[in-house]
């Protein structure tokens, strides 16, 4: 297994590579840069681009009027305000609101604000160690949770089969779409079903996630800061990218998804996703955190605070699809002007650089790859054909 360190400079290699020398490689023309949207970065291969102007742009994507928006954001502020404040120091148990927490930028940045705005909300925050978080991530959680003043905090860790026979069974039965619809997704409503469960069965009457809009839109077609109510109050038969849950888990490990009936209503937590009613800035969160001393300057990239199938997800998308699923998210991002698009244009024009030749963070792949008792063969992605960048 990779230690943090490893792993870390890993990342930081790849960025410092993509940032600074791979502009100065398309120069020269030994890389090539994808021609994408000028506005954002969508790139021909997922947007119909015009005149330099993908689709979207070209749409306006947003349909409301900034001022229109505005009065939105407003209403919806206060609306979830309201939730808030409601339920402090009125669940019927020891919580009010169980916050997933996965040590990355967004869920620290939600629990410091929580703590900040409704300092009587009993919050638990919760952290699922799948077996396949990184290891930075776990530092950050124990880091994060002893400084968060007054929050408890939980790390709860299912027997090793539980994502381990998801994830492979998934990279081994590919569904259409990339890895970032189909098995990202599967990892965090896995996740988050954990969570639902718990709260659940602790009486804790809200369940809370740092899940972004542009997320929201894009994968769960959900433009509002709550879980629709009937989705909670059901049993879920399969996850958004199309495997039904009983081809993911043996018979005795479906209690760990989401049955909504399995419960008396008034035990089904609201699921609120806070950052659609608060305005997400990717940018101001990064700077938030690092300024308030939880988590480092240069740990703040998804590619090392998240789950270690990511780098393997991007090869595995890079190869079939010829972009990394993560790209029609970060697009939407800058299209906000919520995200750096010279930033993100260098990271994915350089990942898929790499990847074609194998050399996308080789070390992280074949570690996940390892872990999970797969091969690069096996999944059809090429081997590493040189060392270093070139
Ligand atoms: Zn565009």
């Amino acid at each position: 297994m990779l230690t943090s360190d490893q792993r870390v400079s890993e990342c930081n290699e790849f960025i410092g590579y993509a940032l600074h020398q791979f502009p100065g490689q398309c120069e020269r023309g030994l890389a090539k840069s994808i021609t994408r949207c000028k506005r954002c970065i969508a790139s021909p291969l997922f947007a119909r681009i015009e005149d330099g102007l993908c689709e979207l742009c070209r749409a306006g994507d947003s349909a409301v009027s900034a001022a229109g928006q505005a009065a939105a954001d407003e209403d919806e502020r206060a609306e979830l305000h309201g939730i808030l404040q409601a339920a402090c120091g009125r669940g019927p148990a020891d919580y009010d609101a169980l916050v997933m927490f996965s040590g990355g930028k967004d869920s620290t940045y939600l629990v410091h604000k929580l703590r900040a705005d409704y300092p009587t909300l009993r919050i638990l925050a919760l952290t699922i160690d799948s077996g396949f978080a990184s290891s930075v991530a776990m530092q950050h959680v124990s880091t994060v949770s002893a400084s968060l003043d007054g929050v408890d905090s939980m790390v709860m860790r299912p027997h090793r089969d539980l994502f381990y026979r998801a994830f492979r069974h998934a990279l081994t039965h590919p569904k259409p779409g990339s890895c970032y619809l189909t098995i990202d997704l599967l990892d965090g409503e896995l996740t988050f079903d954990i969570g639902r469960n718990l709260a659940a069965s602790m009486s804790i009457p809200l369940f809370l996630a740092g899940t972004s809009p542009a997320q929201l839109r894009l994968l769960h077609k959900l433009d509002w800061f709550e879980r629709p109510r009937d989705i909670m109050l059901a049993r879920r038969t399969h996850t958004t990218g199309g495997y039904a849950v009983t081809e993911l888990s043996k018979e005795d490990a479906l209690h760990y998804w989401w049955d909504g009936t399995r419960w008396p209503a008034e035990r089904v937590p609201r699921n609120i996703l806070p950052y659609h009613a608060w305005g997400y800035d990717e940018q101001f969160i990064k700077s938030e955190v690092v300024r308030l001393g939880y988590i480092e300057e240069g740990f703040d990239n998804p590619l090392i605070t998240n789950n270690t199938l990511i780098p393997l997800m991007v090869c595995i998308d890079i190869t079939r699809l010829g972009y990394c699923g993560f790209e029609p998210e970060f697009a939407l991002l800058i299209r906000d002007g919520k995200a750096d698009r010279t930033l993100w244009r260098n990271l994915f024009d350089a990942a898929a650089h790499l990847a074609e030749k194998g050399q996308f963070l080789p070390k992280c792949v074949d570690d996940v790859l390892a872990q999970l008792d797969l091969s690069r063969d096996q999944l059809g992605i090429p081997h590493p054909r040189a060392p270093g960048f070139e």
